[in-house]
């Protein structure tokens, strides 16, 4: 994990600083306004954008959905998964699904998707924004996620990335999940 945050993620930090040099406004803005409608990046760099600073916001929100002392789940949290995945194994064996069946390099995410919570997957670095406002429908607003790139696991699980998906249930960071709920206009 110290290797994936220090170098990994370090490199799509660096890679879109460099790609933004020559564009002082979008460098000021924030991570979120940048993603949210790429039609409004120039096209000389928006892939690049696109790679690096999806790159650094898909880590950001990986990082925050784990955490080694995941406190109790609360009873809110439990009802609103259950509405959405019938209980918590539900839940839990749709985003293994979903993780297992991502072809190459990717994310799966829990989303809120016209006000319902749903499982999906996006490819390389690409956001759940990839569908979202340029694409003339409304943002999924990311909830939880789960690094699919073979960097993320190939050290400790090698090719078991079923191994990888299961060790992550047991610490995701529900305390951010409900935030992430709880603050979705936020999250866009
Ligand atoms: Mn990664």
């Amino acid at each position: 994990m110290r290797l994936h945050h220090t170098k990994h993620h370090q490199t799509y930090v660096d890679k879109l600083n460099v790609a933004l040099e020559p564009y002082p406004d979008l460098a000021k803005q924030t991570i979120e306004e940048l993603l949210r409608d790429v039609t409004k990046i120039p096209e000389v760099v928006r892939q690049a954008v696109i790679n690096n600073g999806g790159g650094h916001y898909n880590h950001c929100r990986f990082w925050e959905s784990i955490n080694p002392n995941t406190g109790e789940l609360r009873e809110q949290t439990i009802t609103t998964f259950e509405k959405a995945f019938i209980n918590l194994t539900g839940f839990k064996e749709q985003f293994k699904t979903a993780a297992l069946g991502h072809f190459g390099s990717g994310w799966v995410w829990v989303v809120v998707d016209a006000s319902q919570l749903k499982i999906v997957t996006s490819a390389n670095q690409n956001t759940p924004w990839s569908n979202g406002p340029s694409m003339g429908r409304a943002s999924q607003i990311p909830i939880l996620t789960l690094d699919l790139w073979e960097h993320a696991y190939y050290l400790k699980y090698q090719n078991r990335r079923a191994d990888y998906v299961d060790a992550f249930f047991k610490i995701i960071n529900w305390e951010q999940v409900e935030k992430n709920i709880a603050n979705q206009q936020e999250m866009l």
